[in-house]
């Protein structure tokens, strides 16, 4: 999988993510209202806090709630949740962390770890992803995919709007240029019909012309 660095976290580490969980961040900060914090990004390698374990070798982040209120922390979990990734607000309780933070991993959807993929699951399952596999401690339920952002269903719309007015359209032509041609042929025939009629009373020399033409004409 390539990932791409997006920024520099709190650390001054770099913030990678995959292309499909980059475009999943831009949809939960524009459900938030606002852009949450990133203490720690994915794909750490050797660079992830030593609490973090592998959790973070794939997609996954990490953000701030000391600068955010309560509400908000809790919608940092509720609309991670809304949009197919598990998040905790992680803590001395949960999890033995002294810097208290948000801690999100994406589903099958995105590209998460092993391990944050068993968080993943776990977070589905009721429980809180915690190696002492306790029950959840958030109340929101887990997508499990992120739900098409409205753009995408809108020009999805527009497409399938397209696709039926040309479908029309073809339809209304075919019929029309099959009625055209219809009247073309009769109109044809009756031509020939009075001019064949005609033939007879041409000397030789004119009879001959005529018959090429209309010899030409079924060509
Ligand atoms: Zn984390």
């Amino acid at each position: 999988m390539t990932y791409r660095a997006v920024g520099t976290d709190t650390s001054g580490r770099p913030i990678r993510m995959s292309p499909v969980f980059t475009d999943w961040w831009d949809l939960y900060v524009d459900r938030l209202g606002f852009v949450p914090t990133i203490t720690q990004g994915g794909w750490m390698g050797d660079l992830a806090a030593a609490l973090s374990s592998t959790t973070h070798d794939g997609d996954a982040l990490d953000l701030r709630v000391w600068d955010r209120t309560q509400n908000q922390v809790q919608a940092m979990v509720r609309e991670a949740r809304a949009l197919g990734a598990a998040a905790w607000l992680r803590d001395q309780r949960h999890g033995g962390f002294t810097d208290p933070h948000v801690h999100l991993v994406p589903g099958r959807w995105a590209h998460p770890s092993a391990s944050a993929l068993r968080q993943w699951d776990a977070c589905r399952n009721g429980r809180d992803g915690l190696a002492s596999n306790g029950p959840d401690y958030h109340p929101y339920p887990l997508a499990t995919t992120p739900p098409k952002d409205d753009l995408m269903a809108a020009a999805d719309d527009i497409l399938k709007a397209i696709d039926a007015q040309t479908k029309a359209i073809n339809a209304h032509t075919d019929k029309r240029v099959a009625e055209l041609k219809n009247r073309i042929d009769i109109s044809r025939n009756r031509i020939r019909e009075v001019l064949g009629s005609k033939t007879s009373k041409l000397d030789a020399n004119d009879r001959a012309i005529l018959e090429a033409i209309l010899a030409d004409d079924d060509a």
